[in-house]
């Protein structure tokens, strides 16, 4: 289990901590049953020997828990370690984490009270033994020196008497038995004289035994030496008999003599009256199952529960203080012992009583408390459980029903009953499945609305589903008033739609309501009769109440949607809010309807164009695919692009220009010129078509140019004949004119005359030249590539340019960024030509003083040629025209130079020629610079003939 403490108790360690605990208990129940004896023994038994044990089983646990400790920690896998985690019962229940947590703590404390109440018992127990033992000792205690100094001194009384010192033989004896009648302490004497001989004795006759005891005759050898008197101990009589004490008394006339005669008076303890006392108090003690003993100063015992043990040594250590001590029996039991010293005597008292004796008065004391803790406890814990089942119960069940209400189950009513909290708690759920009901009904509603309008353009088809939600509201007619656009041409009639039993009702409050709509947004009225500002017409039917909301989509109004109610209805905020929704759903399908009405125009008008224009035009998509080809195209490209809309454009288009534009991926306009199979030449033209920046496809358009061809084709055959049939006769003339001046003298007038005809003719000459060499590189003849070092053609018809711009004082400069000698493929004739033209006309429309700059750079594969001047530079409006054929440049300063207009022509031409491209960057008065770009290396001539020529 994944729980905290369970997780501590996987650690080896801490579970043999646990389990030492554990064991404590287990111990002291299995040692009670197993051992034997009363309950008390076996009680104390059990107590006693738990700590040996327990410290004994607590010292292999704590090694078999550390070294599983270990192994768990450096094998983690095998040993178990690694598996995923449960949650525990407690976990998994709100009454077992209880019970486990109250019960463990309940048990705990029970424990505790138990133990309390026990060790409390027991200590009081223990007390109340140790007193009584205490008070029973003392009491045996001062008997003792009672009962000694009473023998002592009836003996010394007898050894006072005179007789005793004078007379002996059978008077003496007399004597002896007068004084014992008189007082009945001892039960024997006998007097001895300085031989130690026996003169007189009681009782007297001789059956009496005479012998003395090793200790007596120590103790006459003492007497006749002086000392006074003497007590010793001797046996019983007979074994089993109870011990007796012996008094020896020295019998001296006067203090000063020594003794001549001594008397050794012995007396039975038990039977001397003066012992009672004393063995009264020994022998109570057995009344609580204990011993009373006595001992003399030599560890003897004197007296004994169990008279075999009289006259037996006793191993108790002498000493002066009164004492308590534990003592374990051969046989195990435990004995509690109280040493009692008699005062001035070296006699001691012991007192010895079972342990288990403590034990029986402990359990005698703590056992009712026991039990009334027990049996709290067990009603406790029943009532806790009882009452945790009533929450837990209700909580279960609440738990189902929310359960069923979270897997949509709400048509099940809660049963609400109580006002505690789980009755506050079920009310709330019942609550929250009233209302989560009624709000999944109407979303229910609202989704089966926005599908309707969703799924239909048919303005019936889309309001019918939210007029059916109106009228689930409780309305008895539901009415959408949609006067109709002013876009919307031609459709003038208003839309009406109506759904409810009183639908057709009131139709008369349709004009009233939209009115009203028109300045009111939402129009609520729960009580129509009284309202205000509305007027109803006597003699019609009236409803109750009424609700409209007008339909409004951005920013456009398209009519009202309103409800009527044959009964009074206070509108809610959320009803109100509800028909809002519906209301915009309907002006929703509204707008929907119009984009689509709109759009459908538009399509309609848009493809009456496409039909009518004569030009083909093709659509398609981002894929590919033909999408919309008009009439003209069918005719012009074949019937299968008719039919084919859908299909991809290469299985329907055979001309591959107009296959390669039409695939085309530029995002600029594209242009090419297609030849038809009908012998026709059309100009292509594609565009992307845009949407949102992404290119959806491409729109084509052909325009049929054959016939421009065709003129522009007569036009160049035209020019090409006329001036080459004007180049012989231009020569002539020029000829003849040169030749006037020698035939004959020719005066200043007619010199001049010849003079402008030589002049023209030479214009003339050079247009045609001009002329020709157009028609040469346009009709494609003649174009020889080589391999030309451009910077050694360059510095050549420079340096033929150089006289020219030093006559209007032109600094004329070549640049080239380049050390090495680069080559270009390309025709040199018609390359220098080209540079030429740009160099002279750059030095022709400069004004003396200029700076003309002709720079040449090498960038990867193509060559660039620039040309800069300062001169009168162009005007914008000339600029895109200036490199059409015998355009020239409005300018006044510009149509004072001699020129024809063919020169940037033939630049243009050569440059195309080449696959390389010229374009000028000028401002008026300030100068211009033209570029020319010529790719290093000419590509293979193309295969077709219809390549396509970009622009
Ligand atoms: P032409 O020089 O024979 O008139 P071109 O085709 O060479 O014909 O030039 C066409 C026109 O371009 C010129 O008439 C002139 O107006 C203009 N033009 C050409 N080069 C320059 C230039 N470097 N500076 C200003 N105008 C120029």
């Amino acid at each position: 289990y994944r729980t905290r403490s369970f997780s501590l108790l996987r650690e080896p360690l801490f579970t043999a901590l646990v389990l030492i605990l554990i064991y404590t208990p287990v111990f002291i129940v299995d040692a009670f049953f197993v051992s034997s004896g009363s309950i008390a023994a076996r009680l104390d038994y059990a107590i006693a020997s738990a700590p040996y044990v327990i410290a004994a089983v607590a010292g292999e646990l704590l090694i078999g828990g550390l070294f599983a400790q270990v192994l768990a920690l450096s094998f983690p896998a095998p040993w178990g370690r690694r598996q995923a985690l449960q949650p525990s019962p407690s976990e998994r229940s709100l009454e077992v984490r209880f019970l486990f947590n109250t019960g463990a703590i309940t048990v705990i404390l029970l424990i505790a009270l138990l133990a309390g109440d026990w060790v409390v018992a027991g200590a009081a127990a223990r007390e109340m033994i140790k007193n009584r033992m205490k008070s029973t000792a003392e009491m045996a205690g001062y008997s003792v020196p009672f009962f000694l100094e009473t023998g002592q001194n009836l003996a010394l009384q007898i050894s006072d008497l005179p007789a005793v010192e004078s007379q002996s033989g059978e008077a003496l004896n007399e004597l002896l038995n007068a004084q014992m009648r008189a007082v009945p302490y001892f039960d024997q004497i006998l007097l001895f004289d300085i031989e130690k001989t026996l003169i007189g004795r009681y009782p007297a006759s001789s059956g009496v035994e005479q012998n003395l005891y090793p200790e007596e005759a120590i103790g006459l050898e003492l007497a006749f030496g002086g000392v006074l008197s003497q007590t010793y101990s001797i046996p019983p009589l007979s074994p089993g008999g109870s011990a007796r004490v012996s008094f020896i008394v020295a019998v001296s006339s006067s203090p000063n003599q020594l003794p001549e005669r001594v008397i050794v008076a012995r007396t039975n303890l038990e039977t001397n009256p003066f012992s009672q006392p004393l063995l009264s108090s020994l022998k109570a003690v057995s009344e609580v199952g204990g011993e009373g003993i006595l001992l003399d100063d030599n560890q003897r015992i004197l007296y004994h529960p169990s008279p075999s043990m009289v006259m037996t040594s006793l191993a108790v250590a002498p000493s002066t203080e009164s004492r308590f001590f534990d003592d374990t029996a051969p046989n195990g039991t435990r004995n509690l012992v109280y040493y009692q010293p008699v005062t001035g005597r070296s006699w001691s008292v012991v007192l010895t009583v079972p342990a288990q004796q403590a034990q029986q008065l402990a359990i005698s004391i703590a056992a009712p408390l026991s039990a009334m803790i027990l049996g709290l406890a067990v009603v406790a814990l029943v009532s806790l459980r009882m009452g945790l089942r009533t929450v837990t119960n209700s909580l279960q069940n609440l738990a189902s029903e929310a359960q069923r209400i979270s897997q949509g189950q709400l048509d099940h009513s809660l049963t609400v009953h109580g006002v505690d909290e789980v009755g506050q708690l079920r009310r709330a759920f019942e609550q929250m499945r009233v209302s989560l009901q009624s709000r999944l009904e109407e979303l229910n509603r609202l989704l089966l609305v926005s599908q309707g309008v969703a799924s239909s353009l048919d303005m019936q088809d889309a309001i019918q589903p939210v007029m059916e939600a109106v009228l689930a509201t409780g309305a008895s007619a539901v009415r959408v008033v949609m006067p109709s656009l002013e876009e919307d041409a031609g459709q003038e009639q208003n839309h009406l739609y109506a759904l409810g039993p009183s639908k057709e009702k009131y139709t008369y409050l349709d004009e009233q309501v939209y009115r009203l709509s028109q300045t009111q947004e939402r129009l609520v009225l729960t009580n129509v009769a009284r309202a205000r500002g509305f007027e109803l017409s006597a003699g019609k039917p009236q409803p109750a109440s009424l609700i409209a909301v007008s339909l409004r989509h951005e920013n456009r109004n398209y009519g009202v949607l309103w409800a009527a109610y044959d009964q009074t209805r206070l509108f809610a905020e959320a009803d109100v809010s509800f028909l809002a929704t519906l209301s915009g759903q309907a002006a929703l399908a509204a707008s929907n309807n119009h984009l689509f009405r709109t759009a459908e125009v538009g399509r309609q008008r848009l493809a009456a164009i496409l039909a009518s224009t004569p030009d083909p035009v093709l659509v398609t998509d981002q894929y590919n695919r033909l999408l919309l080809a008009n009439p003209a195209a069918w005719q012009v490209l074949g019937a299968a692009v008719g039919t084919g809309e859908g299909k991809p454009i290469e299985k329907l288009i055979s001309q591959a220009s107009l296959l390669d534009l039409l695939t085309s991926t530029s995002a600029d306009k594209v242009s090419a010129e297609v030849n038809l199979l009908n012998n026709q030449v059309y100009l292509a033209t594609a565009s992307p078509v845009l949407a949102e920046g992404h290119s959806v496809g491409r729109v084509c358009i052909l325009r049929d140019v054959t016939h421009f061809k065709e003129l522009d084709t007569m036009k160049t055959e035209f020019v090409n004949t006329v001036s080459h049939d004007l180049r012989s006769p231009l020569t002539l003339m020029r000829g003849y004119a040169t030749m006037l001046e020698m035939v004959g003298a020719l005066n200043e007038q007619q010199q001049g005359y010849v003079k402008k005809i030589i002049f023209g003719v030479e214009n003339m000459a050079r247009m045609v030249n001009n002329l020709l060499d157009l028609g040469r590189i346009e009709a494609g003849v003649g174009l020889q590539l080589e391999t030309i070092p451009v910077p050694d053609m360059l510095e050549r018809f420079v340096g033929a340019l150089q006289l020219q711009a030093s006559q209007k004082k032109i600094e004329l400069s070549l640049q080239s960024s380049e050390t090495s000698i680069p080559t270009i493929e390309a025709d040199a004739a018609l390359l220098q030509q080209a540079m030429y033209n740009l160099v002279e006309n750059a030095i022709k429309y400069t004004p003396q003083g200029g700076r003309v700059t002709a720079r040449l750079k090498f960038l990867p594969d193509v060559l660039s040629f620039e040309v800069e001047d300062n001169g009168i530079g162009i005007a914008p409006i000339d600029q895109p025209r200036l490199f059409e054929k015998f355009y020239r440049g409005g300018q006044r300063e510009a149509r004072e130079q001699k020129g024809s207009g063919l020169g940037l022509a033939i630049v243009r031409s050569i440059a195309e020629r080449h696959g390389g491209k010229v374009w000028l960057e000028s401002q008026l008065g300030r100068g211009s610079t033209f570029s020319l770009q010529i790719p290093l290396h000419q590509p293979k001539p193309p295969k077709e003939a219809d390549a396509p020529r970009l622009s």
